[in-house]
């Protein structure tokens, strides 16, 4: 009985991987055909400057809604393109768009950061580090306007060639953010040997602030790490004034999350900025 049952289960369990298969298989292709086709886009998330409450930057979000499957969330296909090495494509059109957008931003005098997303599949391509180059070569962004967050992964894998793309990159003139700090299996001896500039304090340990003691320890353990390392330290995920002013008390510089506002369009983004910043 028992087992025929497991025989059952592993049948039961084979469909379902033939399934899932199947739906990367459908995603990656739409994927393709999407980016061809000009179906991605990115939303714009503002961020804040916790002491004057002004908009600072923008953390570029890439949306995708097929014709057939919806709306996908960037948690159900950015897996799948870093599988299938698509993420390379994709990551590139990441950065052209969110270049392009910040560069038109910064000729309407709209003085912002734009943080972009960078996969470790990505930042591992030999050629990555030349491929930013060429970009802010094409555009008139200024170099220092762009902001590229790294997970910790990319900066364990292969510490010595991780540092020299690093170095490469802050030569270039950009800014380098750690997203997610805090999830990652990094040892914090790398953050005194990278030259990053900023620290994303992960949305996990923002959630529960004030209720939850460890998650409230961590993060303002987080933003004494960050400012003693001379780094600038902003809160993801902040969603009511209770953390904003917890967060503020605590010396965090800036923050992220429905509080202010979601991943926006440009035009509802530059309209928001409009009330903030120029009142
Ligand atoms: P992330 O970079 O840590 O982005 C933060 C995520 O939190 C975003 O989800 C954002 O919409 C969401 N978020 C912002 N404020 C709040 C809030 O107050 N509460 C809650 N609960 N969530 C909030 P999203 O857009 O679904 O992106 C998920 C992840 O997908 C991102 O995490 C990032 O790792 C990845 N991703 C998104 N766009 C790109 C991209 O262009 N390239 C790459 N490589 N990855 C991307
Ligand atoms: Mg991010
Ligand atoms: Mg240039
Ligand atoms: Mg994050």
């Amino acid at each position: 009985h028992v087992k025929e049952r497991g025989r059952g289960d592993f049948r039961f369990y084979q469909r379902q991987m033939n399934v899932d298969l199947l739906t990367r298989m459908k995603i990656d292709h739409a994927m393709r055909e999407a980016l061809v086709q000009q179906h991605f886009r990115l939303a714009y998330q503002p961020q804040v400057d916790l002491r004057s409450g002004t908009l600072i930057g923008s953390e570029a979000l890439i949306r995708w809604k097929d014709q057939e499957l919806g709306e996908l969330s960037p948690g159900q296909f950015i897996p799948i393109a870093e599988e299938t090495g698509f993420i390379v494509a994709l990551g590139d059109w990441v950065l052209r768009e969110a270049i392009r957008q910040a560069e038109s931003w910064q000729a309407l005098g709209i003085d912002l950061t734009m943080s972009v997303n960078v996969s470790a599949v990505q930042f591992q391509q030999s050629n990555f580090v030349e491929s930013v180059a060429q970009l802010l070569a094409e555009s008139s962004l200024a170099p220092g306007r762009l902001e590229l967050e790294l997970t910790e992964s990319i900066l364990v894998q292969n510490v010595d060639e991780a540092l020299i793309r690093l170095d490469a990159l802050v030569n270039l003139g950009v800014q380098l953010a750690i997203d997610d700090f805090g999830t990652g299996y990094s040892s914090l001896a790398y953050l005194k040997r990278f030259p990053i500039h900023r620290l994303k304090i992960d949305q996990s340990f923002v959630r529960d602030i004030p209720d939850d003691d460890s998650d409230t320890a961590i993060a303002t353990a987080v933003i004494n790490l960050a400012h003693s390392l001379r780094l600038r330290v902003i809160a993801e995920g902040v969603e009511n004034d209770v953390q904003r002013q917890f967060l503020l008390e605590a010396g965090c510089d800036e923050f992220q999350g429905y509080l202010c506002a979601p991943a926006l369009t440009p035009a509802d983004f530059i309209a928001l900025f409009q009330r903030i910043n120029l009142a």
